[in-house]
């Protein structure tokens, strides 16, 4: 997938880098440094090795019997949701805290929205023994409390974003002030594969190990490295091209990325990006992201928090136009139903994003040989407020 990307981020005419000229120096130090820090021998031996004995990598690659015989294929989960802090994210966070660390970095700066990459952050910070300042919108703060008082508990400190709506967006644009006013001794976490180039190139070689174990564990399982579908939800699409990472060439294996659709493509309440997005540039980088013909980015509406975000990482929108992947969505409504299977089906409660992805399996005609591999991104807990008002 290496080969996707050109020198200056651009996969196809998606990416790149535009930012302010005041962020230049920060980005310009992660671009000349990150290749040759990442690559070498020792960051892989210590990035690895926390992976296996703290993350508890590799996850399972679960064969579900009953997703089996339902859907009329071999069913397989990738446990992501049994990861430490319960999702993938953590994958991404400890990859960027080594760098830091070697950059000479002392304190890590991170936005955070539903508070599920705050504490991915948090975490790893803890464990490194960095500095950690958590940007979070004013009304984020108040509707996320657990996530909130974990990550004080974990050391950091949560700044609120007091601005424009005080969501996730003005957190990132808080974060961005921070990170321009200390560019020495800072490093910013992105928590998915958005953002100015490298970060959508770093944060997707960090979570390509998903795809990395699914093909040495598929090759005990089913003795092929190539299943026939990978299935994965996508917000900004971290967990998706870390579950497509080493399949995107292989000429066989179909990959579906599947958005929330919220109450339905043209509810006007959607996440729905690709279905619905104009191409445009989102947090410094061309992609396709829903706006209005003005320009104006339209405020996203997902039940899931992870994936309630008005664009998506640019190498998605290269997918997308190359039919490298497929691209379709799913309802609110839909992922509640999915989410309830699993617990019912599996004794498997799934993060609500997640749920998108198992949604998919309805609307798929399978055949009864093909190998499916649906990437579960997290696991549920966080959720159980939503999930409660739905359980009968
Ligand atoms: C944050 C999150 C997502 C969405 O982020 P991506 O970058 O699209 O993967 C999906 N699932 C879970 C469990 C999350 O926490």
């Amino acid at each position: 997938m290496k080969h996707l990307i050109d020198e200056n981020g651009f996969y196809g005419e998606f990416g790149g880098a535009f930012i302010p000229e005041m962020l230049y120096p920060n980005v310009k130090e992660l671009q000349d440094n990150y290749k040759e820090i990442t690559s070498s021998k020792s960051f892989q031996q210590e990035f690895r090795k926390i992976l296996k004995e703290y993350v508890g990598r590799p996850t399972p690659l679960y064969y579900s019997k009953n997703l089996s015989t339902k859907y009329g294929a071999k069913l397989y989960l990738k446990r992501e949701d049994l990861n430490h802090t319960g999702a993938h994210k953590i994958n991404n966070t400890i990859g960027q805290i080594i760098l830091a660390q070697r950059l000479g970095k002392k304190r890590i700066i991170a936005e955070t929205g539903a508070g599920q990459h705050g504490v991915a952050t948090a975490t790893a910070c803890a464990l490194m023994g960095m500095d950690c300042t958590i940007y979070m919108g004013a009304i984020d703060i108040e509707r996320q409390a657990p996530n909130v008082k974990k990550m004080k508990m974990l050391g950091a400190k949560v700044v609120p974003a007091t601005s424009g709506s005080k969501t996730l967006k003005d957190a990132t644009n808080e974060a961005i002030r921070a990170w321009i006013q200390n560019p020495v001794d800072t490093h910013y976490i992105i928590g998915s594969v958005v953002g100015p180039h490298p970060y959508p190139q770093m944060v997707a070689d960090f979570q390509s190990v998903i795809s990395e174990e699914i093909q040495i564990q598929l090759a005990t399982e089913e003795g092929t490295t190539k299943p026939d579908y990978v299935i994965a939800c996508v917000g900004g699409g971290s967990n998706a091209i870390g579950a497509f990472y080493h399949f995107i060439d292989n000429n066989h294996t179909k990959l579906i990325a599947v958005e929330a659709a919220g109450l339905g493509v043209s509810s006007g309440k959607t996440a729905a990006s690709i279905a619905l997005g104009k191409k445009g540039i989102i947090h410094a980088s061309k992609t396709y992201l829903m706006q209005t013909n003005d320009g104006q980015i339209v405020e996203p509406h997902s039940i899931s928090a992870g994936l309630d975000y008005p664009g998506i990482g640019p190498v998605h929108s290269y997918l997308y136009d190359s039919s490298k992947a497929e691209f379709t969505s799913v309802t609110d409504q839909e992922a509640l139903d999915a989410g309830m299977q699993l617990a019912r089906t599996e004794g498997i409660i799934p993060a609500l994003e997640s749920s998108h992805a198992l949604a998919q399996l309805e609307k798929m005609n399978f055949k009864s040989s093909d190998v499916v591999v649906v990437n579960l991104s997290g696991r549920g807990d966080k959720d159980m407020g939503t999930y409660e008002k739905y359980v009968k």
